[in-house]
């Protein structure tokens, strides 16, 4: 065997065989199943998201992911009650990086959407949520997790895009807002 083969068919370095990232905090979410037999992950999706809307201390989304938010602890819960969701990723204010769901699993974030002619895109794409809401920029912390985040996904998978959650549900989800800068994901991968 080549030592090109070897290095081929290593996963890349931060990420394991089935797609845990060896630098975020992981805390597993049951809202996750397989792909789609023969699935490929070609798309990335940026998220945001905060609960309530704008506050950023707690627990309260790692709480939604797992299926463990007190639905009564405020009112804004009263309209998400029940929901099962969960990215793949989330990165805090702080820029601290957490993991949900490998990413060989379907994570549940993007609900009926459509890239491309095709639907359902939880089938071939990995969820990132940044903490924050649509109208705050987010932290430079934020996008420094970001930048190697993406490029780590790209090594590993034929990542084709990067898109926002507006882009492939519109007129149903508005994140990550106008606030998401997608030129430093740009100046990043120059
Ligand atoms: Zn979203």
């Amino acid at each position: 065997m080549t030592i090109e083969k070897v290095i081929h068919d290593m996963p890349a370095a931060d990420l394991d065989a089935v797609g845990w990232h060896d630098s975020a905090r992981r805390i597993e979410s049951p809202n996750c199943d397989p792909r789609p037999e023969g699935e490929i992950i070609r798309l990335v999706v940026i998220h945001n998201i905060s609960l309530p809307p704008g506050v950023f201390e707690g627990d309260a989304v790692i709480r939604l992911f797992t299926n463990q938010l007190d639905w009564d602890a405020h009112p804004y819960y009263d309209g998400i009650r029940g929901i099962r969701v969960s990215a793949h990723f989330l990165i805090r204010r702080d820029g601290t990086l957490l993991q949900f769901v490998p990413c060989s699993l379907r994570a549940w974030h993007a609900g009926e959407s459509c890239w491309q002619d095709r639907t359902r895109c939880n089938d071939f794409s990995i969820g990132i949520e940044l903490e924050g809401t649509d109208d705050l920029p987010f932290s430079e912390a934020q996008y420094a997790t970001l930048g190697p985040l993406l490029e780590s996904l790209k090594q590993a998978y034929p990542i084709e895009a990067v898109v926002g959650h507006s882009d492939i549900a519109p007129g149903r989800k508005t994140d990550p807002g106008l606030c998401f800068d997608w030129q430093r994901l740009d100046a990043h991968h120059a």
